[in-house]
């Protein structure tokens, strides 16, 4: 439930991108589905605008029918659920109330449609009848039939947005996170997904600020309501005070200062206080994103998601579209490192032109490795623009989800097919590149020492290692809560890993989202990780609590976190230690 404060609410989700913004809310609807904007009719045009809303009427009770007519005899039972919302299309406080609201308020059909529907929804929602609750579900489906037909079943382009404003929305799937444009959209809101979701990676990569799995969100909050987001504490609130938009004016003004103190010094190396350096290096998903790693002060690229240039297109891109998208990062990055993930499709992010995206439980389905391993031609493009771009500067592969040893050698043998075939076409390739293994998968943790021999580094993915290993969908808020880095068990596999590849001898990086929390650091220096790589913004941040810190200190206090039994009891232990170690709980306030 919400908290109230005279007019202002409180609406409580995941802080999932850090920053605070302040400014007027745009909803897009029904899971992402509609943009519903509210125009002006005038008086001549309200017949027009009236016969608009009743043909989609119409063709949504044409379309009912015939769902209904094609429906086979042994399911004919059942569609008295599409002759109960044929009468509802035509129901007086729906229809009738649409056609009311167009001609008193002058408004376009969408808009009037839209408000009828929130009223009525409302209405349900207060019953406490749970059969009649129920039937406001029924009045959305047949909202939507009509909605369609009013502005055509279009995805939502969020690159069309054309004012300052804090979306606010169902879900935003990765394609549509990525055409966000940035002077338009100052934050984010939505019901779905939680720290570990992409949207809110692409959201931190984007520095937007970000609220995620605000439950009422869409409910609750309405178009040009006022609002302050505030990415740190998750916290979301509407209509505020004018104490509370000065409290939040001022947060704003300390961050922008801390936040400039710890960026000066980020272009240095970070050593502990006791003199070890750790790389810290940045993530990107796409290659415009390396400029920002460069600004600030990362040690090259830890993970580059290289999916999104197969994402929000029809097709496939070509070995040389790749090819120039790699090189210029590589370029940009040289002589420091730029760690290449092959692709990493299907999952929560699946393309158009892969047209397998239709699993019931597509993360533990045909994903990454196992996709490229089933469709050896488009792994070998990738491979071959990888190749060709290593000419370039310092590449490192990294193959994503490996849960057994096949999968490594089924890639190397892939990866040494695509050199011969640039040989034989003439092309200058580089074959000696480093070969490394995302460590996200249990069962890649258990053989480490095996898989360890086949390999020359590890990178784990805290994400998918939490998600699979506590059995917690990364995109799923009921189940947010348990995912938690400071699970004991997760401690502990990334121990193991880290013990097996030093004993193996070979590096260890993290490049899960566990790395770029500055609360995190103390425990990863005393586990031992060589190398972390985090979203560009968080580098700032992490290098400065690292020269913080020694690493003996981390390691002794490594012992004491091992001992602990919880989640709970770790952040307990981390907060008695080190205290206030995030900035993001600085500015909590
Ligand atoms: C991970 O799983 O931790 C990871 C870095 O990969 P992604 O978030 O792209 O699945
Ligand atoms: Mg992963």
């Amino acid at each position: 439930m919400p908290k109230t404060a005279s007019k202002e609410i409180t609406l409580q989700g995941i802080g999932a991108s850090p920053g605070i913004c302040i400014g007027k809310a745009y909803l897009v609807d029904r899971e992402g589905i509609y943009f519903v904007d509210k125009y002006h009719i005038p008086d001549l045009q309200i017949p027009e605008e009236i016969k608009r809303f009743k043909v989609a009427v119409k063709k949504a009770t044409d379309e009912l029918r015939a769902v209904i007519e094609k429906t086979p005899d042994e399911l004919r039972q059942h569609t008295y659920i599409l002759e109960a919302h044929i009468v509802l299309l035509k129901d007086k406080m729906f229809y009738g109330k649409t056609l009311e609201t167009i001609q008193n308020e002058h408004v376009n059909a969408e808009w009037a449609l839209k408000k009828v529907l929130s009223n009525i929804k409302s209405m349900f929602r207060n019953m406490s009848d749970s059969y009649l609750k129920e039937r406001s579900a029924d009045i959305v489906h047949v909202s939507d039939l009509i909605m369609n037909n009013l502005v055509g079943i279009q995805q939502v382009n969020i690159g069309n947005i054309d004012k300052r404003v804090i979306l606010v929305t169902h879900d935003l799937s990765p394609a549509q996170t990525s055409q966000i444009q940035l002077e338009k959209i100052k934050g984010f809101i939505t019901v779905r997904g939680g720290k570990a979701s992409h949207t809110g990676i692409i959201a931190r990569t984007l520095e937007i600020p970000a609220v995620l799995g605000v439950d009422a969100a869409t409910r609750i909050i309405k178009n040009d309501d006022y609002l302050i987001l505030d990415g740190y504490t998750g916290s979301v609130i509407l209509h505020p005070s004018d104490r509370t938009l000065a409290d939040y004016e001022e947060r704003i003004m300390r961050f922008a200062e801390h936040k400039a103190e710890i960026r000066r010094e980020s272009q240095i190396l970070a050593k502990t206080a006791d003199g070890l350096q750790i790389q810290v290096m940045g993530n990107i998903e796409l290659p415009e994103e390396v400029a920002s790693v460069v600004d600030y002060g990362g040690d090259g690229i830890g993970l580059y998601r290289t999916e999104f240039q197969y994402l929000s297109r029809p097709d496939f891109p070509t070995e040389f579209e790749l090819f120039e998208k790699y090189k210029y990062v590589i370029e940009i990055m040289a002589p420091k490192p730029v760690t290449i993930r092959t692709l990493d499709i299907n999952g929560d992010k699946a393309t158009a032109a892969s047209g397998d995206a239709d699993e019931i439980n597509p993360a533990l389905g045909l994903r990454a490795i196992r996709y490229c391993l089933k469709k050896p031609e488009i792994f070998k493009t990738q491979l071959r623009a990888i190749l060709r771009a290593a000419v370039f500067g310092n590449v490192r592969l990294l193959l994503p989800m490996i849960s057994c040893i096949d999968e490594i050698l089924e890639a190397k043998r892939l990866l040494d097919e695509a050199a011969d075939d640039l040989k034989k076409a003439g092309l200058s390739y580089n074959r000696d590149i480093k070969i490394g293994i995302m460590i996200e998968v249990p069962s890649a943790v258990i053989m480490a020492d095996v898989l360890a021999e086949y390999v020359d580094f590890f990178s784990i993915g805290t994400n998918d290692l939490i998600q699979y290993s506590l059995a917690i969908d990364r995109e799923n808020i009921q189940v947010a809560y348990l995912y938690n880095v400071f699970n004991p068990a997760i401690i502990r596999m990334i121990r193991h890993t880290v013990t097996v590849a030093k004993d193996k001898g070979i590096p260890v990086f993290m490049c899960g989202e566990m790395a770029g929390d500055p609360i995190n650091i103390p425990i990863l220096l005393g586990l031992g990780l060589d190398e972390l790589s985090m979203n560009p913004q968080s580098i700032p941040a992490v290098k400065n609590i690292i020269r913080s810190l020694t690493v003996e200190d981390t390691r002794l206090f490594l012992r004491d976190v091992l001992k602990q039994k919880s989640a709970a009891d770790i952040t307990d232990l981390v907060q008695k230690k080190y205290g206030i170690v995030s900035p993001e709980k600085i500015f909590a306030g």
